[in-house]
């Protein structure tokens, strides 16, 4: 019998979502009559903006004739897109557009860009965090096997607890790749331009790569936060960004997204060798193998967000999540809680009172009010007091759930 990639048996159980929606199920079912209000999710709820729809119908209908017809396109993307990008997010940086490679989306580019490092690459993350990030290394067999508290041996953690700010500290070991999200999902925080360039120059000091995902780079509203990693001064030997349409323009659903590559980042070919290689090379070979490239469809649509229109309507949809998540964060604040995010990203994260458990308190605030939020602990073991809500659900169930909530006793 074939043996499996044991690596996969490693994984943790992928419960969290499953494990709401019953729980919410069976609060439904004893409930019937109570309007439940969902602002657990992490998904946009609003429809395509008017100049993505357009642009899909104009190159939908390219199709129907041999002039417009595009069969295989280029794996990186097309070249209207790519200098589209560097355009609008770019300019200035220092970005080519040969170094944008478009994709279906930052979750697929942050889960397969890892192949390209050693196997033994040691790899820092965040806690909590977004799970694709440790996941994609238990695959890739860097992680070892989960301890008690669900953390893996062969990573390394930086904990990201409300008595830092919800923000991690250097990493007390050498690690080859470390992932950073700003602004964040799950806490909303941020790393001004001060504190990124802390990052930026240790990895050019320890040779060590970011992997920066930058996926809520235009929910950003304070004009320290950095929306580019390349906007510190040597990003760009030492750094990939990951960006996406998904929550930007509500993509989630059509997906596209990009990474962008630097051809100044070089690894060595092996420990101790001086033999060095460019990893847009690597990347380029890794795409064109194995990825089929975004649908050219897909990509007009995109290029379209970049349009001054596109630009306007993306950003009217962003400002409407943005009341939510405020909304959400002074609501937590008025009950006297420490709470991260809102500000310049769609998530508010809520530092429970000392002792409570993250699952305990959605049971009650479920029982109690009828608004579904997500457990901190899902997100890793230094989430557990804490406890996520977002800005995706609609204006009007955002302001009944705040005005629910003035009367649950913490
Ligand atoms: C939603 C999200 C993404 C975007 O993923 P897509 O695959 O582009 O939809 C990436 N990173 C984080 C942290 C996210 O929350």
């Amino acid at each position: 019998m074939s043996v499996v990639n044991a690596c996969y048996l490693n994984l943790p159980g992928n419960y969290l979502f499953s494990e709401i929606a019953r729980r919410v199920n069976v609060y439904a079912a004893d409930n019937p009559s109570r309007k439940l209000i969902r602002l657990g999710i992490g998904d946009v709820t609003s429809p395509l903006p008017p100049s993505v729809i357009r642009a899909l119908h104009k190159a939908v209908d390219e199709q129907a004739d041999a002039a417009g017809f595009r069969g295989y396109g280029p794996e990186q993307g097309y070249a209207f897109l790519r200098e589209a990008v560097v355009a609008d997010a770019f300019a200035g940086l220092g970005i080519d557009a040969d170094e944008i490679f478009i994709s279906d989306g930052a979750k697929s580019d942050i889960g397969n860009f890892q192949e390209l490092f050693a196997a033994d690459a040691r790899i820092a993350l965040t806690d909590p965090v977004y799970p694709v990030y440790a996941d994609s290394n238990v695959m890739a067999g860097r992680a070892g096997a989960p301890d008690a508290d669900g953390r893996f041996t062969g990573l390394i953690y930086l904990p990201c607890t409300a008595d830092k700010g919800f923000i991690p500290e250097l990493p007390r070991e050498r690690p080859d790749i470390i992932y950073l999200c700003y602004p964040n999902n799950p806490t909303g925080g941020v790393l001004t331009r001060t504190e990124l360039k802390q990052w930026v120059d240790y990895a050019r000091e320890q040779q060590s790569v970011i992997f920066f995902d930058a996926a809520y780079e235009s929910f950003i509203s304070e004009s320290d936060i950095p929306h580019s990693i390349y906007e510190i001064e040597g990003a760009r030997e030492v750094a990939v960004e990951f960006r996406s349409y998904s929550k930007k323009a509500g993509f989630t659903g059509l997906r596209c997204g990009f990474a962008v590559v630097p051809r100044a980042l070089v690894c060595r070919n092996a420990r101790g060798s001086s033999g060095k290689t460019a990893l847009h090379g690597l990347w380029m070979r890794r795409q064109t193998t194995k990825f089929n490239g975004c649908p050219y469809i897909v990509q007009r649509a995109a290029e379209a967000v970049h349009s001054p229109e596109g630009k306007r309507e993306c950003a009217a949809l962003i400002a409407a999540y943005m009341r939510n998540a405020g909304l959400i964060r002074d609501g937590f604040l008025r009950k006297g809680l420490t709470v991260s995010g809102g500000v310049n990203a769609p998530y508010v994260w809520v530092r429970l009172p000392d002792g409570t458990d993250s699952w305990e308190f959605f049971d009650r605030l479920l029982r109690e009010t009828g608004i579904v939020g997500t457990p901190g602990a899902g997100f890793g073991p230094s989430g557990r007091g804490c406890f996520r809500m977002t800005g995706f659900g609609n204006a009007a169930d955002t302001r009944e759930a705040m005005e629910r909530l003035k009367t649950f006793v913490l």
